[in-house]
């Protein structure tokens, strides 16, 4: 088999767990060089609090540009209790935002799926969330989080008044729109908007600039346009009914965190965000679990790396164009967990209890 171009893949496993669950990603991406025949070449570097204590600040320039001429950047996670009394600006997590905002990461993917194996680890009922596969794309870097004005000002009587803006351009509605249907024609060719447009124009905006580009360019899509809050009501309701979600970053925050919980555990959540192609048809991308470090089990052995893993898988397939491999590993992951071996935060009755290494070790022998 001949070898494909070497790309580079930068591991940054931060602080808390997330040395012990990049490692184990580290093992996969090793077990791929050698078993089929490719070549990835691998860095390792510091972010978060391990940065800060090595190097004073939470990212350094080095770091940062390795990271944009990487092709993949999988982090682990970044903060913990030995940082938390720094000033906002010098905190781990700034390192995060750092990357977010410089690789101008203007998607956010995050899977909302309910292994059935693990279908009681949900509070839903298994037949409402049994086999539950939604993708949650969610605008990153315009809306209310970012719009000028923002403040909190004096007002008369002595009275405050807090500001923010909510507002979108046709552009970063066209290009988060188009990133949905993309993943669509890829998963079930279905795609639910959420806006407010009963209440604001820029919801209005929104449903007639994604139901425009759909149109245009996405005829066989099946596109529908839904209330944010009636979405939210519908997760929980029939989440079975979602393929892919588009929203934009306020009520996707909240629609991504509320898919997450209906899948039962923090450890077994991926993440991609993705900015536009470079000249070279690059896309800037950042994969990670969803979970932080989780400090009070670091250090342990203990911690899920299933996250972390399906992070590289969504690396594998929406970065580096390998989905078969992708494929490969997540049914690598299922057959493990057929196989009842479960790490402490998902363990249950019957089931056998394993460390983080040995998760690690398992999804590899079943790579075989
Ligand atoms: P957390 O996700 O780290 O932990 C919440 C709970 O889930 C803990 O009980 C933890 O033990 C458990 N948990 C999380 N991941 C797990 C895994 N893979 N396996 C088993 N159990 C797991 O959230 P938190 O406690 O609110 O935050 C801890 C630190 O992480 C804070 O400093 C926070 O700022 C940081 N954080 C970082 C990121 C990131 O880097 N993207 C995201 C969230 C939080």
């Amino acid at each position: 088999m001949n070898k494909t171009k070497s790309r580079k893949i930068l591991l940054l496993p931060g602080d808390g767990i997330g040395p012990e669950v990049v490692r184990e990603v580290k093992k996969v991406i090793e077990w791929f060089n050698k078993n089929k025949s490719l070549d990835f070449s691998l860095e390792e570097e510091l972010i978060g609090g391990a940065s800060i204590d090595a190097n004073k600040i939470p990212i350094t320039d080095e770091v940062f540009y390795k990271s944009l001429e990487s092709d993949a950047v999988i982090l682990g996670a970044c903060g913990g209790p030995k940082w938390d009394n720094l000033e906002f600006s010098k905190k781990p997590e700034r390192a995060l935002l750092k990357l977010r905002k410089e690789l101008k990461l203007f998607a956010n993917l995050r899977p909302a799926i309910c292994f059935k194996q693990l279908v009681d680890s949900s509070t839903l009922k298994p037949e409402v969330v049994s086999g539950l596969d939604i993708m949650i794309v969610r605008e990153l870097t315009g809306g209310i989080y970012f719009g000028e004005p923002r403040g909190i000002e004096p007002i008369e009587n002595n009275e405050r008044k807090g500001i923010n803006t909510h507002s979108y351009t046709t552009g970063e509605i066209q290009r988060i729109a188009r990133v949905a249907f993309d993943l669509a024609k890829k998963r079930k060719n279905k795609v639910t908007s959420c806006e407010k447009s009963n209440v604001m124009e820029a919801g209005v905006l929104w449903r007639e600039e994604v139901q425009a580009l759909k149109d245009k360019e996405y005829q066989k899509i099946e596109l529908h346009h839904m209330l944010a809050d009636n979405c939210a009501m519908q997760l929980l309701r029939n989440p079975k009914q979602f393929d892919v979600i588009l929203a934009d970053n306020l009520f996707g925050d909240m629609l991504s965190d509320e898919a997450a919980m209906l899948t039962g555990s923090l450890g077994l959540l991926p993440s991609a965000s993705l900015g536009s192609k470079d000249k070279n048809g690059k896309i800037r991308s950042l994969y990670e679990p969803i979970h932080g470090s989780a400090p009070d089990i670091a250090g342990k052995n203990i911690a899920n790396p299933i996250a972390t893993i399906l992070s590289l898988s969504m690396a594998l397939r929406y970065s580096l164009n390998l989905d078969k491999e992708a494929s490969l590993l997540d049914t690598a992951v299922q057959k493990v967990l057929d196989d009842g071996l479960r790490t402490k935060d998902i363990m249950s009755n019957g089931k056998k209890e394993v460390s983080t290494t040995d998760m690690g070790d398992a999804i590899i022998s079943k790579l075989k």
